[in-house]
């Protein structure tokens, strides 16, 4: 444990004997900062983008979703500034030849061993990569190391095609990519991530209301699924600190082991990015309202997360360990929502064929909306551990008794109470207690 929080390392072996995340292309030795989501992984991040998109979209009339593509014309980039300026500052070591971010450092010389440092220079984080099957002809294009441009070029099509007007959303989950420089830190900084980002249309004059808003919105979603207040912060950009296209920004921080860390930003964007591409594309990009009789450029306010990150604090915080009749015990104290595996379907004695075959049949019934698992391969303590360790919030035991008083043994994750449901009734309970989107 740091800063009261479980150390990464100790995050890093979970994810990997239970499978959430492994090294992406590890039988090669890997590549650096990418990873893979395994079985359980996969699932946790399908729930986080599920109630990104439920609290975005689902529950709302102002905010519109769109799945623009990766690939973009690179005029794209010209005009939102990221050819220009969508650099890390760097130095490097003439001693030990390590390369370190201007911003991660904290005195003249390098932090490693000592050496003294090259004069910065730019890096630009952008993957660059060629469009077509001829070499000489390629057109250079970039991978997107955000998503938003995607909505911005897509402003005039969503405002033809949908009933908005502002203030109005546009929502967007998806890959981006970064060519990082100083890594490390599990999947907190990744080369391919994924985020979750809105871009909210306002009248300008309006901006700084609804900035309030969503910076307040955005903490409470954190909150609402269940990460604890003591573990979140909102820190306000200082002048020298803010994007370039930023009039004012304020990031959520969590708690990690590693010190308070960005899990979103939420920017003014003011009408930047609109502007730029109406300059460059010649398309006018301005909402034209009718009751007034004039056109504007609407600003934008951006609350931007990170998948990876968001998950990987559901995660950190949801840790626990105590100490239950002298054995240790790990679980994770998932939101329902969250948990990757709501119910596990456990038979107390798996040589008892019967019990066996009703087990699996309350499985089947169970089964459909959400993920349940059924496991006979270990003795029941093991098998409760097993799912205490990634955070299932129900385990369901079917034995003897069962067989003559239709009822199961439903247990609590975080209490361990236990209650004796009726078969019947078993739907209809879990549900309820799930309390699912
Ligand atoms: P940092 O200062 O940590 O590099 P940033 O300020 O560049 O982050 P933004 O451009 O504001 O990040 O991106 C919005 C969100 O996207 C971040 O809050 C984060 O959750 C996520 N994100 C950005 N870069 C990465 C990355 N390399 N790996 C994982 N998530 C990332």
């Amino acid at each position: 444990m740091k800063n009261g929080q479980v150390e990464l390392k100790d995050v890093v072996s979970l994810c990997k004997r239970r499978g959430f995340i492994f090294q992406d292309s590890e039988i090669y030795g890997g590549i650096g900062s990418v990873w893979d989501y395994g079985p359980l992984g996969v699932e946790l991040k399908i729930n986080v983008k599920k109630q990104w998109w439920k609290s975005m979209v689902y529950d709302r009339s102002d905010v519109e979703g769109l799945d623009a593509a990766i690939l973009m014309n690179p005029e794209t980039w010209k005009a939102s500034g990221h050819v220009g300026s969508f650099q890390d500052m760097l130095s490097d070591c003439m001693g030990c030849k390590k390369r370190f971010r201007i911003d991660h450092l904290k005195g003249k010389d390098c932090p490693e061993c000592g050496g003294s440092l090259t004069p910065p220079k730019g890096f630009n984080l952008m993957f660059k990569t060629r469009l077509g099957s001829v070499e000489d002809d390629a057109q250079e294009i970039y991978l997107r190391p955000e998503t938003a441009q995607g909505i911005f070029v897509n402003f005039e099509n969503i405002l033809n095609s949908s009933r908005q007007k502002p203030p109005f959303g546009v929502a967007q989950i998806g890959k981006s990519f970064r060519n990082e420089i100083t890594t490390g830190n599990f999947t907190f900084r990744s080369r391919e991530f994924e985020q979750m980002e809105l871009e909210f249309f306002v009248t300008p004059g309006e901006d700084e209301k609804w900035y309030d808003y969503w910076v307040s919105e955005r903490l409470n979603w954190y909150l609402s699924l269940g990460i604890r207040k003591e573990n979140l912060r909102i820190r306000e950009h200082a002048k020298e600190e803010l994007a370039h296209y930023a009039k004012k920004c304020h990031d959520i921080e969590f708690l990690f082991a590693m010190g308070w860390s960005e899990i979103e930003g939420i920017a003014n964007r003011t009408d930047y990015d609109l502007k730029k591409h109406a300059e460059l594309s010649g398309k006018s990009l301005q909402y034209f309202d009718s009751a007034s009789g004039e056109g504007y450029i609407p600003y934008v306010i951006e609350p931007s997360g990170g998948i990876d990150r968001a998950a990987l604090a559901f995660f950190v915080d949801a840790y626990r360990t105590e100490t239950v009749r002298d054995r240790k015990r790990t679980y994770l104290s998932f939101d329902n929502r969250l948990a990757p595996i709501k119910v596990a379907i456990l038979p107390l004695l798996r040589t008892n064929a019967e019990i066996v075959e009703k087990a699996l049949k309350v499985r089947d019934d169970l089964r459909g909306d959400y993920r349940v698992v059924y496991d006979d391969t270990a003795s029941i303590g093991r098998l409760y551990r097993r799912q205490d360790e990634i955070g299932t919030p129900y385990c369901v035991t079917v034995d003897v008794d069962s067989l003559s008083d239709g009822k199961v043994t439903v247990r609590d994750r975080d209490t361990m109470k236990q209650d004796r449901i009726d078969i019947a009734q078993l739907k209809t309970f879990i549900t309820e207690k799930l309390v699912l989107c």
